[in-house]
């Protein structure tokens, strides 16, 4: 493969994987960076890999989601996994790093790497490059590319601001609370999940809601509030009873079950078809991690909420991949555009590595002449399939267990259903390990 050149934009978390990768295996890689000479608002260091804000990558357990992609992505022999046991620091069950031993590690890796050569240079068009290339360019894409990508790809499949809601594991809603039932249906069953509220717990809700603690805010994040996406705390603060007339409206919602009036419900919208994961209908918030945690858990029936992603807003710019990219990151319209990281639709850091990591693995193997999917029971194959699955509430994505296959036997024991999920996920990697030789 010595005469192959893959170019990859990027020498952020995803691309330093995907290119470390493609010159492991003997292709040539030009790795395109516009750090030092420009950098984006988040990014403060000179190296590659730079983590932008916290230095956790979260649980190391295989039975937590991000733990189990970090076991498949250290089979498959990850940098960024190698870089992080050796930039380790103490931080009780989370894998956190010292983030410049980190970096530096990586980078060091990456510049004395025969097959790469390194482009200190802001892509600007993508034309002017030949051959195949993975844009890895990150949430904060410079704009001069962000234009010449969406001439690519169109406008519409475009989104720069992430006003989300939180998302739900459906296993860890109290069922003998909420209820399934359609507004105005009247009918027992429907897709939505509603939980409801008297007066008294809305009122305890809504005093912890307004008084409740912001995340940081950057300075680049001067967003401005347009009313299709007002975070919930800022709708909450215009009066007690803005949000019984608005998302938490309880017309049209008497439970079935009893018949009773509610004072407001909270809707919780499915979010794949499986009905393993449940959106919180107008609930985007700027609250911080912990504080949703803390707040929105106060909501009946969600006392044992397992947050699989929290809501943010920040920019963010990403692709709308499940109407443009295949199950290998590749544009289903330009075979020789690959996209990685963030801006692909997967969210985190762990996740854009990972994104890296199976693209150089798809191209490694299409040019053996060899087509790739990764196993949809593994957490790598989930994360491949919900970023190319069309869905008209497309979002970054994190690894989450309600995105991977479900068992065919329910296991109702949550740790022994991952657990076993977990061991599934990791013979298949392994198998599939085996197969790429
Ligand atoms: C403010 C902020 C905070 C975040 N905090 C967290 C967190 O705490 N935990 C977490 O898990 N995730 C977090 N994320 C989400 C995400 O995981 C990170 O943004 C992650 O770094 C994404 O990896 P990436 O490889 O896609 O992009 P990046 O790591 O951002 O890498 C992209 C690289 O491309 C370069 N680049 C951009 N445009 C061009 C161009 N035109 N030409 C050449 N080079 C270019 C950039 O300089 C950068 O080095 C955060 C995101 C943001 C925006």
């Amino acid at each position: 493969m010595n005469r192959v050149q893959v170019n990859v934009i990027g020498a952020g978390l995803a691309g330093c994987e995907c290119a470390y990768k493609l010159a492991n295996a003997g292709i040539k890689v030009k790795l395109y960076e516009m750090k030092p000479v420009k950098k984006s608002e988040a990014h403060k260091s000179d190296d590659f890999a730079e983590l932008v804000c916290s230095n956790s990558l979260k649980s190391e357990n295989i039975t937590n989601a991000c733990g189990l992609l970090k076991k498949e992505m250290e089979i498959l022999e990850s940098l960024f996994i190698e870089a992080a046991y050796l930039a380790r620091v103490n931080a009780g069950q989370a894998l956190a790093v010292d983030r410049d031993k980190f970096s530096k590690y990586i980078t060091d890796k990456i510049k004395s790497n025969k097959n790469i050569e390194i482009i200190y240079q802001e892509v600007e068009n993508l034309e002017e490059l030949d051959g195949i290339s993975v844009i890895a360019t990150g949430p904060l894409t410079s704009s001069k590319l962000m234009e010449n990508i969406s001439k690519l790809i169109g406008n519409e499949s475009l989104y720069f601001y992430d006003a989300a809601a939180p998302i739900i594991e459906a296993d860890s809603i109290d069922m003998n609370i909420a209820y399934e039932m359609d507004r105005y249906s009247n009918e027992d069953g429907g897709d939505y999940i509603n939980l409801p509220m008297n007066k008294q717990e809305y009122l305890k809700f809504y005093n912890e809601l307004i008084n409740a603690k912001m995340a940081n805010r950057h300075e680049f994040d001067n967003i401005k509030l347009f009313e299709g996406c007002m975070p919930i705390e800022e709708m909450a603060k215009r009066g007690e009873k803005t949000l019984v007339f608005g998302p938490l409206k309880p017309v049209g919602l008497d439970n079935p079950k009893t018949h009773e009036k509610n004072y407001a419900v909270v809707q919780l919208r499915p979010e794949n078809s499986k009905k393993t994961m449940y959106n919180m209908v107008g609930f985007q918030t700027s609250l911080s991690f912990p504080e949703q945690k803390r707040v929105f858990s106060m909501i009946p029936g969600l006392e044992n909420a397992n947050f699989i992603r929290y809501g943010v807003m920040h920019k963010n710019t990403y692709i709308n991949g499940g109407k443009l990219l295949d199950s290998n990151f590749c544009l289903k319209n330009n075979n020789n555009i690959y996209f990685a990281g963030q801006i692909s639709g997967v969210e985190g850091y762990v996740e854009s590595a990972a994104s890296g990591l199976m693209v150089a693995v798809s191209i490694i193997e299409r040019l053996k002449g060899n087509s790739i999917k990764f196993p949809d029971n593994t957490m790598l194959g989930s994360l491949a399939n919900y970023i190319s699955t069309e869905n008209k509430n497309y979002q970054p994505m994190n690894a989450n267990f309600g995105i991977i296959r479900p068992l065919e036997l329910k296991i109702k024991d949550k740790k022994l259903k991952y657990e076993k999920l977990a061991n599934i996920a990791i013979d298949s990697i392994e198998k599939l390990k085996k197969n790429l030789e």
